[in-house]
């Protein structure tokens, strides 16, 4: 059941800034496709749009084929998963899975063999007579997940279904509702800030800003082809430096780089650079190798610049370098555990930095 959504806009107040602007996109059938954005973005007014939570000011939503713009909630067949668990407190575990069904009006003996398969498939078969509140956060948010499976849904829409969990538990889920997924095949649409559960988990991804849809397509693709800054700066623990067209590269800091094709001398320019695309090298003098600044970047681009060592962060496998370019602009460096214990630095070094690929934005923005 593919999902298609085009120039979708809702407004909360009359004549203010739209909470969903103009919003077009495509969920493949039987695929995740997660709406990963900011704060704000307007990710949950988006799928409440397509809950039939709220009506659009004006856009269409077709699901399967079909038009479900005015189409009442109940009638889209569509099993939704909250951030807060929403389950009846009074209720036990059985009775907030067969909730839907009873209303849908399944004899007492369907209702009951679909229990047990949804209490099997989120493997809590042991817990049904138990009542939310004597529940761990992890196993709510799977009795959250079997009384949306319950009804069957064509479509399955999960709002920042882990947000309200410990790291540890939310790695944990991802995983459990990767497998979820491969078991049930039912299309979903995720809503999350969190860039790694979207490249992890999903086949598609949309990126939302300011209710706008800022790119959408696969994880490599909106890694490693960021369409606008934005998307450039908010996946990827990216570093951002300004600076300007010089004699036709970009003179970034203390970095040159290649400038895009459509650059004009002097115009402004940011270069866009991912922890783990620098590479260092120890310098005993306190200046670059072999005194230049040149590193390779990605669109057949040299850059280099000398830094010092501002601070050294391990964190588990790898280790977070602040580097301090000679302009003043800090840049995050990611080298795993190994690398670094060879390229033995301490805060305050010098080092070479060799920035492997970098994406450069022509244009003065603010991101
Ligand atoms: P996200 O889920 O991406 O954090 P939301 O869709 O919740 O974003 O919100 C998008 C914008 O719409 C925000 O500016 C928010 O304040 C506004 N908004 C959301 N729901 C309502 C509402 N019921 N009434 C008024 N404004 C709302
Ligand atoms: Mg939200």
């Amino acid at each position: 059941m593919s999902v298609v959504v085009e120039k979708l806009t809702k407004r909360f107040a009359a004549g203010g800034t739209p909470a969903v602007s103009d919003v077009s996109f495509h969920a493949p059938a039987g695929a995740i496709t997660t709406l990963l954005g900011p704060s704000g973005a307007g990710k949950s007014t988006l799928l409440r749009l397509i809950a039939g939570l709220e009506s659009p000011d004006s856009g269409t939503l077709q699901i399967d084929g079909v038009d479900c713009t005015t189409l009442p909630v109940q009638k889209r067949g569509i099993g939704v998963v909250f951030q807060s668990y929403a389950l009846f407190r009074h209720l036990t575990v059985r009775e907030n899975i067969a909730f839907g069904l009873t209303i849908r009006r399944l004899s007492q003996a369907e209702a009951d063999a679909r229990v047990d398969e949804m209490l099997k498939l989120v493997q809590l078969e042991e817990l049904g007579h138990r009542y939310p509140g004597q529940l761990s956060g992890g196993q709510r948010q799977r009795v959250a997940f079997a009384r949306a499976l319950a009804i069957r849904p064509k479509l399955l829409l999960l709002d920042e279904p882990f947000g309200a969990l410990d790291t540890r538990v939310r790695v944990e889920l991802r995983e459990w509702l990767h497998e979820l997924h491969v078991r049930t095949g039912v299309t979903t649409l995720l809503v999350t800030h969190d860039q790694e559960e979207a490249l992890e988990i999903s086949q598609h991804v949309v990126i939302m800003s300011e209710g706008r849809v800022a790119q959408a397509g696969s994880p490599a693709e909106i890694y490693d082809r960021p369409a606008t800054p934005f998307v450039a700066s908010f996946v990827g623990g990216t570093s951002v430096l300004k600076g300007h067209v010089r004699e036709g590269r970009a003179q970034v800091g203390s970095l040159i780089v290649d400038a895009p094709e459509s650059a004009r001398e002097g115009e402004a320019v940011h270069a866009f650079v991912r922890p783990h695309d620098i590479k260092l090298v120890k310098t005993s003098n306190g200046h670059g190798v072999n005194g230049t600044n040149v590193l390779k970047g990605s669109n057949g681009v040299n850059v280099g610049s000398s830094g010092r060592v501002e601070r050294l962060k391990p964190v588990g496998g790898y280790v977070k370098v602040l580097l301090k370019l000679p302009t003043g602009d800090t840049v995050t460096v990611e080298v795993p555990r190994s690398e670094f214990d060879q390229l033995g630095v301490v805060e305050g070094d010098s080092v070479q930095a060799d920035v492997r690929t970098a994406r450069v934005f022509v244009g003065d923005f603010s991101i």
